[in-house]
């Protein structure tokens, strides 16, 4: 295994808080891998690249190219770190495999940068995954008093171990052993000697497609718009509970879980995923002007424009103007040299990331009435500053509707969202939101508003079709970790540094 650059890691810092009562929920991310191609390490790059979005901290690949792999990852960008002939170069092979990751505050360092890659019994192993393992800190503890010795603080290491003291023959047997023992959430793309490897969990909380290129050459990646930039063909999402595999002969697929029925995350319409991906062959962007249809039906106010918090709230905020028949402007524009507000890691430079990333466009806003339209509101930082920022560019009157109801409860599967005591909504009633962002009225769609704009009938209360855990609280998998005991969740406070 040649690596790049493990010389530049930062050095480890000991954790100073309990991680259960972080402010922030682990990792977000995006996975890409691509088989039998000559390209294959470019294919990735470019891959990732469009993957940008799910994850801006870090990036890393390995190729693996005749019975040796190879690797490059790095803090920062893809483009600003991939892309040049000597790092291309440095990842030879038809096949490699990629991942994008946003990390909790200080857990930047390039030990947890993924794919995780491990010499195990039966060959090299790389490993990439988004999503979250909620049980991830119970096994470890398992895992740690049996001898494991762990490189990372990242909860994906957990699998490479069980991956490694699995006792089935083959690779993809003790790969499928492992995931039927975490919990929670993952869309993995492994890469071996000879198999590339694709898996979604048996709820799919997470996504995952599969594409394909001329020759037989086959792609993973967790949007389609990582398919469209290399040019490949979109074949279908990765089923929940399915594990496809590739190799020379073609492709296998297994679905070594219990039935049971699909939870996709909800939140991956209303905000995560770019609006030209496909999820099972719907665009993300129709769906997110259907939201904005439907929070025209549920909620209207007499007003001037409709204008969105740019770029999250543009499909919806059309969608709406076009339902209310209120004329759209673009009464706000967004600096895009600035990366995604949420996605600074301090409060500090959140706050000034509002500021330094939208400008209110004055001329269309001076004395008019004004929707605003965003997809959500967590900290509710963001509402504040573009409500005070309308207002201050003249407005008469602004009334703030976000197309995803109230956000209640922390995600554990992937999507950074903070603790509970800091979402505005678990926090204070929908006026108390309204009076604390300066609105006029503040307005949610309803659940069932947005099931239907994903193309459901409503919410199955019995069997909901999505997790919504985020606005619902119920939660779809054992959140094992969260209960485990103190001193388990001390055990963890002593191992785990970020
Ligand atoms: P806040 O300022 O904390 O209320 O954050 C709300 C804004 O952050 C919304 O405009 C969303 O576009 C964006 N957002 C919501 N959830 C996330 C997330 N998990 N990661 C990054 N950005 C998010």
């Amino acid at each position: 295994m040649t690596d790049q650059n493990f010389a530049d890691d930062n050095p480890p810092k000991l954790l100073t808080t309990n991680p259960f009562d972080d402010d922030k929920f682990h990792d977000e991310c995006g996975v890409f891998g691509a088989f039998n191609t000559p390209e294959a390490s470019t294919h990735t790059v470019l891959g990732l690249h469009a993957l940008q979005h799910r994850g801006q901290e870090a990036a890393g690949i390995v190729s693996h190219h005749d019975g040796q792999f190879y690797s490059h990852k790095s803090l920062g960008q893809v483009a600003d770190n991939f892309n040049t002939q000597p790092v291309i170069a440095s990842l030879p092979g038809s096949s490699a495999i990629g991942h994008v990751r946003y990390s909790t505050s200080g857990g930047a360092g390039l030990r947890n940068v993924q794919p995780l890659f491990a010499d195990l019994a039966g060959g090299g192993f790389a490993i990439c995954h988004n999503g979250n393992l909620t049980n991830a800190l119970t096994l470890k503890k398992h895992l740690v008093e049996k001898g494991a010795i762990f490189q990372s603080t990242s909860d994906s290491e957990v699998v490479i171990h069980l991956i490694a003291t699995s006792t089935y023959p083959t690779l993809l047997d003790k790969f499928i052993d492992a995931m039927r023992r975490v919990e929670g959430a993952f869309a993995f793309v492994a890469l071996s000697e000879d198999c590339l490897i694709g898996a979604r969990d048996p709820l799919g909380v997470r996504p995952l497609v599969l594409g394909r290129l001329p020759n037989d050459a086959y792609i993973f990646a967790s949007e389609t718009c990582a398919l469209d930039i290399i040019g490949a063909e979109y074949i279908r999402d990765v089923e929940p509970g399915e594990v496809v595999s590739v190799t020379n002969k073609g492709l296998t697929s297994v679905k070594p879980f219990p039935v049971s029925s699909p939870r996709p995350c909800i939140f991956e319409h209303v905000y995560f995923s770019r609006p030209d991906s496909l999820t099972n062959g719907t665009s993300i962007y129709k769906v997110r002007k259907n939201i904005g249809k439907e929070l025209a039906k549920e909620c209207t106010v007499k007003a001037d424009l409709v204008v969105p918090v740019p770029d999250s709230g543009v499909p919806a905020a059309i969608g709406y103007a076009q339902e209310a028949g209120i004329p759209f402007e673009l009464g706000i524009i967004r600096n895009h040299y600035v990366g995604r507000t949420f996605i600074e890691p301090s409060d500090t430079i959140r706050h000034l990331g509002v500021k330094l990333k939208h400008n209110a466009n004055r001329g269309e806003l001076d004395g008019k009435i004004v929707v605003l339209v965003d997809d959500s509101i967590v900290r509710g930082t963001t509402s504040v500053k573009i409500v005070d920022m309308v207002r201050q560019a003249g407005a008469k009157e602004v009334h703030m509707y976000i197309a995803s109801p109230p956000t209640t409860d922390p995600c554990y599967y992937g999507v950074d969202t903070p603790n509970k005591d800091k979402l505005l909504a678990a926090n204070k009633t929908i006026d108390e939101m309204a009076e604390h962002i300066g609105a006029d009225s503040l307005k949610f769609i309803s659940i069932d508003g947005l099931y239907r704009a994903v193309g459901e009938g409503g919410r199955n209360n019995d069997v909901p079709q999505y997790c919504d855990a985020c606005f619902s609280s119920e939660y779809p998998t054992p959140l094992t970790d969260n209960n485990a005991s103190d001193d388990d969740k001390q055990f963890s406070l002593l191992t785990d540094s970020r």
